[in-house]
C-alpha cells in the first residue's frame, strides 16, 4: 500500500491483475445483475451482483485503503450502512452514543433500533466521565461522530478505545465529516468507521452511498455478510461516481479546508454571528484533541446568528451557496439543521444539544473564498 495519501486517494490499493486485462486507467462499470459459471463447481469469483461486483469490489478496496481497514463494504446508502452496523447487535444489547449526532442516525435509533430490542443511551462523548457512567454490563459498543453534527464537538478518539477495549466494547466512529484524508479513526483503536460516501468521499453532490470499514478481517466478514444477505449494496455505476470522486479527494479536502478556516476566522469578527463552531478555531473546546488525532478541522462550520429573523434572511438570501441539506462536495451549501437535518429529534432535546432556530450549517465548497464571503456579507445584510 502506498504511505501517502494523495497517492492512495488517486490510485487506492493498484489492482495488476484487471489493469492486465485491458490496460484501463479508469475502472470499468460491471453493469451485470450475473456473471456466467465457467463450469460446475468453478467461479470466476463473481456469480452474483448482490453478492459481489468488480466494480464495487474495487471502490471498497479503495475506502478500506484510505482509512487503513482490513476491509470495507459499500452500501445503497450512509443510512443502510449504519443500519447494517447495527444487525452486529442482538435484542437487549445497549449502545452508548454521541447526544450530538446525524438526525437520521437518531431517528433509526428511536424508530427501528428500539423496537428490534437495543437501548441506545445518549451522552455527551466529549466528556469521557458521561460516557463511562452510561457503560451498563450490557453495553456492546461506543458509537461517536467526531467532530459531531452538527455542533462540532470532538471526542477524544485515544481515550474512548482504551475505554472500550477495556470492557470488550466495539468503538464504531462515523467519519463522514473529516473523511480519511483528514482522519483514520481505526489507527487510534475504532473497531468499524462508517461513511456516508454521498458527502466527502464522492464529492460531487451527484450519487448516495455508504460504507462501513472494518479494523479486522473477522468483523469485515460478518459485515460482508450482512451487506450481501440484507441487500443494500452499492451499484456498480454509483460505485463507479464515488471512485471517480475519490481520486480528488485529497485536492479537494485541501482546498475546501483551507476555504472554511478562512470563512470560519471571518465570521468571528461578524456582529450577526454569536457563535462559530469549527474545531479549527484555537478557542474551540476539542481543539487541542482534534489537532492531535486528525490532520485538520475539515470544511463543516455551524454558526449561530443574534436573531432568529437573521438566520432566516440568511438562508432567503445566499446567491452563490445553495440552501439544501447535505454537505461535503464541490458547491457550498447552508443547512437549516433544526428543520433539515434534526426535525425528529424532540424539541427538547434540540435545545438542549444547542439545535435551535437561530444555528446554520455551513458545508464550505470550492468557489472562491472570496466569493463565499461576498456572498454571506450580502445575506447577512440584505
Ligand atoms: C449524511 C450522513 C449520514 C447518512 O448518509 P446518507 O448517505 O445520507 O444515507 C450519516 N452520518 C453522517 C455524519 C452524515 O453526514
Amino acid at each position: 500500500m502506498f504511505d501517502h495519501m494523495d497517492t492512495r486517494c488517486v490510485h487506492g490499493q493498484l489492482d495488476p491483475s484487471f489493469a492486465e486485462q485491458t490496460k484501463a486507467v479508469s475502472f470499468p462499470i460491471y453493469q451485470t445483475a450475473t456473471f456466467a459459471h465457467v463450469r460446475l463447481g468453478e467461479s470466476t469469483g463473481f456469480d452474483y451482483t448482490r453478492e459481489s461486483n468488480p466494480t464495487r469490489e474495487h471502490v471498497e478496496e479503495h475506502v478500506a485503503a484510505l482509512e487503513g481497514a482490513a476491509a470495507a463494504s459499500a452500501f445503497s446508502s450512509g443510512m443502510a450502512a449504519v443500519s447494517a452496523c447495527f444487525e452486529l447487535f442482538a435484542p437487549g444489547d445497549h449502545i452508548v452514543c454521541s447526544e450530538d449526532l446525524y438526525g437520521g442516525v437518531i431517528r433509526l435509533f428511536d424508530n427501528i433500533s428500539k423496537k428490534n430490542g437495543l437501548t441506545i443511551s445518549p451522552v455527551d462523548t466529549s466528556d469521557l466521565g458521561a460516557v463511562e457512567a452510561a457503560l451498563t454490563p450490557a453495553t456492546k459498543a461506543l458509537y461517536i461522530e467526531t467532530p459531531s453534527n452538527p455542533m462540532m464537538n470532538i471526542a477524544d478518539l485515544d481515550a474512548c478505545a482504551a475505554l472500550c477495549h477495556d470492557r470488550g466494547l466495539l468503538l464504531i466512529v462515523d467519519n463522514t465529516f473529516l473523511s480519511p484524508y483528514l482522519q483514520n479513526p481505526i489507527d487510534h483503536g475504532a473497531d468499524i468507521v462508517i461513511h456516508s460516501g454521498s458527502k466527502f468521499l464522492a464529492g460531487h453532490n451527484d450519487t448516495i452511498a455508504g460504507f462501513l470499514c472494518s479494523a479486522t478481517p473477522e468483523l469485515g466478514a460478518k459485515i460482508t455478510l450482512i451487506n450481501k444477505t440484507t441487500g443494500a449494496i452499492l451499484a456498480p455505476f454509483d460505485s463507479w461516481l464515488v471512485m471517480r470522486g475519490m481520486k480528488t479527494l485529497a485536492v479537494r479536502m485541501e482546498r475546501q479546508q483551507s476555504n472554511a478556516a478562512q470563512v470560519a476566522q471571518w465570521l468571528t469578527t461578524r456582529p450577526e454571528v454569536t457563535n462559530v463552531y469549527y474545531a479549527g478555531l484555537p478557542d474551540h473546546p476539542g481543539h487541542d484533541i482534534n489537532a492531535r488525532q486528525a490532520r485538520g478541522a475539515g470544511s463543516m462550520i455551524s454558526f449561530r446568528t443574534s436573531t432568529v429573523e437573521l438566520a432566516h434572511r440568511v438562508l432567503d438570501n445566499v446567491r452563490l451557496i445553495t440552501f439544501a441539506e447535505s454537505l461535503g462536495g464541490t458547491e457550498s451549501l447552508i443547512t437549516y439543521p433544526a428543520l433539515q437535518t434534526h426535525p425528529d429529534v424532540p424539541p427538547a432535546v434540540r435545545e438542549h444539544l444547542g439545535i435551535t432556530d437561530t444555528l446554520l450549517r455551513l458545508s464550505v465548497g470550492l468557489e472562491d473564498v472570496s466569493d463565499l464571503i461576498a456572498d454571506l456579507t450580502q445575506a447577512l445584510r440584505a
